[in-house]
């Protein structure tokens, strides 16, 4: 009989941490690695988009995840000078997840870690930083598991790397991000909700000249990003944080009263912005998945979205695979071509409002969305479909039949399509 392939995920986001626990379910043996203790971070992103909740209902977790505080925004706007555009309404589309679930990204990766826990095949090593690789990753030394901070090595057939945008596992096996040019970052800033606050401001672009805001609701709290030119953060800090205040406070009038528990540049985060992706993301015995294969801007808020959809595209070609031991490259290249259309078409999507950005900037023109899309986004229609390619993505992904029967899913909650 033929030993199951032992797999090993480094990094538990929500890219590694979705594909260890399918593969777990699927009863393959898994370890997954994580370098920090626990899954708490800020500024992660926090948007669960409805195929992301579509999936969880397959695998009989939505409704536990959904009994966890979040929030459901139902529509993605534009706010500027000279009015509001709602580009995408999710309300429109016919799925009872009609919505984007805001929950704080170490909430959901809790969740999916206590439900991984209850896998026999599932490992999980927290405070386990990878700083080697076994094996060179060639043809005739394929990578054949990883060497921890500590000194420990794991062995493993497989090795995912999923350890995000400064992947470590990637620089190991000397692949390289090539960058597709972005022109801005994000300074990012916690406010609390006060009463009075809109109800409908969930996922919202404030416009203005030289900078936007990007809003992000969350129980109890907004998630606040100014955008400043790519480099320009020496500059704001030299400036003080009374003009960042000054900023928000100007584009969001309703967030005047809380600038000032900005307290200075220790109560922001600063990201810099990156859409890049690795030409190839596989080696012999090792797969890149997520922001380690591809950075997608924060911009459309569908990072997490990218990662899950690598995730279940991934276990759609490695379980069969792993069944019988090591996948071979065909496999793992398999995964890529399923995956790279729908990455290609989002960062060309990105870098396209990166430069109309950065054109504005210099020109010192307000960073308005252009008329046509004013007037064209007044039809439910539009506004359906724009809702539909963000909520599903470019290429949505569907589990294999083989994988469905795998993991014991069961239907498709909606069709996911039209409704007026
Ligand atoms: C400020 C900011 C705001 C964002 N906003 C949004 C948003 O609103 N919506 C959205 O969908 N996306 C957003 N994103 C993007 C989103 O967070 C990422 O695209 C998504 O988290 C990628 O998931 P991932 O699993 O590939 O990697 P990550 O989430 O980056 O996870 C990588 C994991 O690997 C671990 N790790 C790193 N190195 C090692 C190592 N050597 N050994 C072991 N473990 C390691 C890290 O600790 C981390 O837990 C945002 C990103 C940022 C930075």
């Amino acid at each position: 009989m033929d030993t199951p392939g032992r797999t090993v995920v480094v990094g538990g986001g929500p890219g590694g941490m979705l594909l260890a626990y399918l593969l777990a379910r699927a009863g393959l043996p898994v370890t997954l690695l994580e370098r920090h203790q626990d899954f708490d971070r800020d500024f992660r992103g926090d948007s669960l988009h409805p195929w992301t909740l579509e999936l969880l209902d397959r695998l009989g977790l939505a409704a536990a995840l959904l009994d966890l505080p979040h929030v459901r925004a139902r529509q993605f706007r534009f706010r500027t000078p000279r009015g509001t555009v709602t580009t995408s309404d999710y309300g429109l589309l016919d799925t009872p997840y009609d919505y984007v679930a805001l929950m704080p990204q170490a909430r959901f990766l809790d969740f999916l870690a206590g439900r991984a826990a209850e896998l026999p095949s599932f490992t999980l090593r927290t405070g386990a930083a990878v700083n080697g690789l076994l094996g060179s990753g060639t043809a005739g030394d394929p990578v054949r598991g990883v060497r921890l901070r500590d000194g420990t090595e794991i062995a493993a057939d497989l090795v995912v790397g999923t350890d995000g945008r400064f992947s470590r596992v990637r620089t190991l096996a000397g692949m390289t991000a090539r960058s597709q040019g972005a022109t801005t970052d994000l300074l990012w800033c916690a406010l609390p909700h006060r009463d009075g606050d809109p109800a409908d401001a969930d996922v919202d672009l404030y416009f203005g000249e030289r900078h936007y805001v990007g809003l992000i609701g969350g129980p109890g709290r907004w998630q606040v990003g100014l955008s400043l030119p790519k480099g320009g953060y020496p500059a704001l800090r030299e400036a003080g944080i009374g003009p960042v205040r000054r900023e928000i406070a100007q584009r969001v009038p309703w967030l005047a009263d809380r600038v000032d528990l900005i307290t200075g540049f220790d109560a922001t985060t600063l990201l810099s912005v990156d859409i890049s992706r690795v030409p190839v993301w596989h080696r012999p015995g090792l797969l890149l998945l997520g922001d380690a294969a591809h950075v997608i801007s924060p911009v459309g808020g569908n990072g997490i979205l990218m990662a899950a959809q690598d995730a279940l595209a991934a276990a759609g070609h490695l379980v069969p695979a792993l069944r019988t031991g090591a996948p071979g490259d065909h496999v793992l290249a398999a995964v890529q071509a399923e995956r790279e259309p729908a990455i290609v078409t989002v960062q060309d999507q990105q870098v396209r409002v990166e430069r109309t950005v950065a054109r504005a900037r210099e020109r010192g023109r307000p960073m308005t969305p252009p008329g046509f899309l004013q007037l064209l986004t007044r039809l439910p229609a539009v506004r359906r479909r724009s809702a539909r390619r963000n909520a599903y993505g470019p290429v949505p992904v569907h589990p294999t039949p083989e994988l469905a029967r795998a993991l014991g899913m069961g239907p498709a909650p909606g069709t996911g399509t039209r409704r007026t």
